[in-house]
């Protein structure tokens, strides 16, 4: 059984008591669970031993939002996987489109990336996803496997279990445009074919891959019920409580 996953991707938002409130209406809500989703949260870098402390004796994970691909060293004003560590968090997400974006990470990149965080024991979310334009033309398809192709589809088959993908097509990003579940499905299910052929199908049938943009309680229900849609990453939604917990219980 693949293991269902609801993660909330702070982004630059919340300062520090805003993130323990936060955090606090959280752990809160948990007892109102119905289900065994994996909570995982990604605040920003300064609150995460804040979080990783608050959070320790709970289910719900701390994920950091990226992490540099050296180990140590001279790289002003960047955070390495043992920094992470040392403060108690072992998931990273790498690859969103606001990275690749505004601060030009690369494919090979991101490979260098991926390769560093599972090195270091670390499980990685790592976003694919198209823009408007690449999906009025058709290419999304093509678009998602270079993305895979280039950037993790060099990893061991045994690291596969430290992997989780997020779809997160970049049109629907804070838009508040929603892929259709249709959409959300069918892009699922060509992430796990590409997974099987190049791997093998119990590799594909094992990886979570969680569907991002604009989740939010009205619509996540009719997403998660798709049979390869495995829970989402949620970034508006997640910066309240309240949304987040409906979120997960919508499987
Ligand atoms: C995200 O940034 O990962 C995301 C999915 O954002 P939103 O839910 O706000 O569209």
């Amino acid at each position: 059984m693949r293991k269902k996953i609801v993660a909330g991707n702070w982004k630059m938002n919340c300062n520090l008591d805003e993130t323990k409130t936060l955090l606090k209406e959280i752990k809160d809500k948990t007892n109102t669970l119905n289900n065994n989703t994996q909570l995982i949260v990604a605040p920003a870098f300064t609150n995460l031993l804040t979080a990783a402390e608050f959070l320790k004796e709970t289910n719900i994970k701390v994920a950091a939002q990226n992490v540099h691909a050296e180990e140590k060293g001279a790289f002003t004003g960047e955070i390495s996987v043992d920094m992470l560590s040392s403060v108690g968090v072992k998931t990273v997400i790498l690859g969103h489109s606001e990275r690749r974006k505004y601060f030009g990470e690369t494919k090979p990149l991101l490979n260098k990336k991926v390769n560093t965080a599972l090195r270091h024991g670390f499980e990685v979310i790592f976003c694919v996803g198209e823009s408007l334009e690449e999906r009025e033309k058709n290419n999304h398809f093509k678009v998602i496997e270079e993305q895979l192709d280039k950037s993790l589809f060099y990893i061991k088959k045994e690291t596969w279990k430290k992997i989780v993908i997020a779809y997160e097509p970049v049109w629907a990003i804070g838009t508040g445009k929603t892929a259709s579940a249709k959409q959300a499905q069918e892009m699922h299910a060509f992430i796990r074919e590409l997974i099987a052929q190049k791997y093998d199908q119990a590799t594909a049938d094992g990886v979570s891959i969680l569907y991002g943009g604009s989740v939010k309680p009205e619509n996540s229900t009719e997403l998660f019920a798709q049979k390869d849609v495995d829970g989402g990453l949620i970034g508006g939604a997640a910066l309240n409580a309240e949304s987040f917990i409906k979120i997960a219980n919508s499987f």
